[in-house]
Order: structure tokens, then sequence, then C-alpha cells
């Protein structure tokens, strides 16, 4: 028999040698391959069942044309995908993000961090991820809607309300949800449970929307109640300004705390006084407009143009990164903690470097990592799944309160994996321990397949 060390180091060369090409995928395996090697010492039969060759690839990889004609009638094309990569857990379950940057290897990333996510809501959904490098961004309504109905007309063949359901992510949200489902429920018929994220005039949950954001904050509110403290006072820094970011807001500020930035991908916002989010939500919300708007309305805010929130000196206790990945490389992340940064809270997926995560480890700051503190917005899919098949839709307090005490799960199974390997407050290697040990048990049981 090999040793655990032995054995993830031996996977992980083959896993770089075979994907060379995909960096963030690359990045995605560095960062969880370390944490799970105390686990894999307790599980010898994992090894010797190859598990870890067996979970990082995925089940099924699809990629399709999306041709579509743009408002002065010229064909394009853009490239669509989905990766279907565990069904261990259930069917495949993740968003579709429309971004110029998207391939293989970012949906690939995305995708195996899923897994485990979707693991950690307790919730029965596998893991998967797709998208396209269109970019929404200056489309009009009317081209958006022929590049959704043209993706969704080669999708459909491949998802179903039992075997893939995907939602929104960057670029993603319920208007191309409504488009995509409209397509989709044209060609097989009504299925509402085919689509989560959708609006909630039509089969959507409430709260989804705002999933993403409060579940995030729902998890740093468990930790700060283990630490005998609240939001009272404490000064975020918030990056992004889509759904994740906005929704985080506004719960940091109904529990007492106070955002001070919030960004896009021109710049950012630092308003001292505490981000109006009322004015954010209809630049961002109605007006789809840039953030250099904000300022014209609101003089007193600065406007920084090219900059990132974490190249800056602002004091506060909290970060909330809710853009992208890779925003926070190794010393940026330097700086945070010397800033006075003791919890980092990703809403993105990733955002920060494996450097940077371990950094924010080994200096003692809460670090807790995308997979956990963002797993709400899909458990609240799950639960919009869970609504389409009764046919009902739930007040929005039931689905807040199944919010709060899936995430307040998620924090205490993070929390007492990571005790349990003598690796106190080190949630990184509990949301990674904890997420593996239900996929890797559900494989073990369905045999090679
Ligand atoms: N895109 C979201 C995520 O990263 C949500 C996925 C979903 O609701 O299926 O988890």
């Amino acid at each position: 028999m090999t040793n655990a060390s032995e054995y993830v180091k031996k996977i992980q060369e083959e896993i770089h040698q075979r994907n060379g090409h995909e960096p963030e995928f690359l990045q995605a395996i560095d960062e969880f391959f370390p944490t799970i090697v105390p686990f894999l010492e307790n599980h010898p039969e994992y090894i010797d069942h190859n598990l870890l060759a067996l979970v990082t690839e995925p089940e099924r990889v699809i990629q399709f044309r999306v041709p579509w004609q743009d408002d002065q009638g010229n064909w394009q094309v853009n490239r669509g995908f989905r990766i279907q990569f565990n069904s261990a857990m259930g069917p495949y379950k993740g968003g579709l993000r429309f971004h110029p940057s998207v391939n293989l290897s970012i949906l690939k990333f995305l995708a195996f961090e899923q897994i485990f996510k979707n693991s950690l809501t307790g919730l029965p959904i596998g893991g998967g991820k797709g998208g396209s490098d269109f970019d929404p961004k200056g489309k009009s309504d009317a081209e958006v809607m022929r590049f959704c109905q043209s993706f969704m007309t080669e999708l459909a063949k491949h998802i179903g309300p039992n075997t893939d359901i995907p939602a929104g992510d960057i670029g993603v949200g319920k208007r191309e949800i409504g488009y995509l489902y409209g397509t989709y429920k044209r060609l097989k018929q009504y299925d509402a449970g085919v689509l989560t994220g959708k609006p909630v005039e039509f089969w959507g949950s409430k709260g989804r929307t705002e999933a993403t954001g409060y579940g995030a904050v729902y998890f740093v509110k468990h930790l700060l109640a283990d630490l005998n403290e609240d939001f009272t006072d404490k000064v975020a820094l918030v990056s992004g300004s889509g759904n994740v970011a906005i929704y985080c807001i506004e719960k940091l500020y109904q529990l007492g705390a106070k955002p001070v930035t919030c960004s896009d991908s021109n710049g950012f916002i630092y308003d001292e006084a505490g981000i109006d989010l009322a004015l954010l939500k209809e630049l961002k919300e109605v007006k789809r407009a840039r953030l250099t708007e904000y300022v014209k309305a609101r003089p007193n805010a600065k406007y920084y143009e090219n900059q990132s929130v974490w190249e800056t000196d602002f004091n506060a206790e909290l970060a909330f990164p809710c853009a992208t990945q890779n925003e926070i490389n190794l010393e940026q992340g330097q700086r945070l903690v010397k800033n006075g940064v003791r919890i980092v809270a990703e809403g993105a997926n990733m955002p920060s470097s494996v450097e940077a995560a371990e950094y924010f480890v080994e200096n003692k700051v809460y670090y807790c990592p995308g997979k956990a503190a963002n797993a709400g917005g899909v458990a609240v899919s799950a639960l919009e799944m869970s609504q389409n098949s009764q046919r009902l839709q739930w007040d929005k307090e039931e689905v807040d309160v199944q919010l709060d005490k899936i995430m307040k799960n998620i924090y205490e199974n993070c929390r007492d994996t990571a005790l349990l390997h003598d690796q106190k407050d080190n949630f990184m290697l509990g949301a990674n321990i904890a997420g593996f040990a239900r996929v890797a048990e559900a494989m073990e049981i369905q045999g090679l397949v």
C-alpha cells in the first residue's frame, strides 16, 4: 500500500502532465490535493481504488458551436460548453457563465469546485458547470435573446430536471435564464425544474437572487458567534457589483456592519460613509450602468479607475471578495492582513490564489473558502428544484430560514472537520475534507463507474 502523501503527489503530477494547458483547473487541484492527505491516511481503501484519479476526471465534457446573428445582421459564432463532472451525489448541478474569458480550464475548475461545494450543502446534487465565451456586456436585449436561444437549442439535448440542472453565474442572470428556459420549454415542453435561478414570477424561488451573498454573510455570522462577537460596527471590504456583492452588502448592513467598497472590471468605489445600496441596485439591476456613474450621484465617494479593492490600504476587519477568480494574489493577501483583515469570506469562486489562501491560513486569518462560504446560492437552487417538483412556491422567510440553517451546518462541518484533523480554524482543509468525504463514500458504494 502506498502512503497517502506519496499517492497524492503522484496523482497531482499526472494531472499536471495531462492538463498542462489548463492553469485554473490545475490551481483548483493544487489547492485541494495537499489538504486531503490526512483524510486519505485514514482511508487507505480510497487509495487502493485510485479514487483521486477518478474524481478529477470529468464524467463528460460537452463542447458545441453557438451561431447567432447580431443586430447588424452579421453572423457570429461563440463556443458553448457543459462539464458534467460528477454525479455521485445526484444530478449535475452548477451554473452557466457567459464571459469572454470562458474556456475549458475555467469551467473545469468551476465544475471541480462545485462537486465539493454541492456536497457540503448536504443536498442531493452532483457537480457541473457550463457557459460560453459570449460577452453579454454591451449587447442589446434582442442579441442576448438570440444568443440564449441558440445556446439552449444545443444544450437542451444534454440536460434535464433529473440529470443536469444549470443555473446562472457571471453574465447569466434572470434575463438570460428567462430566455434559456423559454427555449427549453419550446423544445421539450414544460419542465420548470431543468433550470434554477428562474424569475420568481414563474417557478423561480424567492430568495435565490439574494442567496449567495446572504449565505456568505451567514457563514461569517456563525463564525463570529463562536468567537462571541457580531457584525456591529465592523468595516467590510467587498469586491464585485453583481448579485453576490449586492446582497452581501445588503446583509452586512442588516447585521450591523459597514461595507465601504464595491467594484467592476474597470475600477472600484470607496465610500467611507458606507456603500449606498439603493444607488448601487439602481445602477446595476435597473440601468446596467458602470460604477463611474456612482460617484456622479455621490460626490463624497471616490472612484479608483483600473485599480483593485485589494491594492489599497483601507483598514477593515472583514473582506468579502465577490468578483471573480484570482482577484487576490499573495502580495495583496499580505497587504490585507497588514491592514487588519481578520476574516476573508469568499463570495466568488477561487478569488484567492493558492499562495494567498495558504498565507491566510498560516497567519491565523479566518479564511472561509468559496466552496463553503458561497454555497448558499446553489443550496437555494436545490430548494428551487424541490419547489418545482412540489409545484409550490415557498415564502421568502421559509427559504431564508433554510438558507441560514444550511450555512450554519456548512460552517460547523468545516470547523469540526478541521478540529478532527488537528487543524483548528483551517476551514480550507475542513471544507475540502468534509466535501470530499461524502462524495468519496458515494463513489465507493457505486463502484467503478
Ligand atoms: N453559479 C453558482 C455557484 O457558483 C450557482 C450554481 C447553481 O445555482 O446551480 O455556485
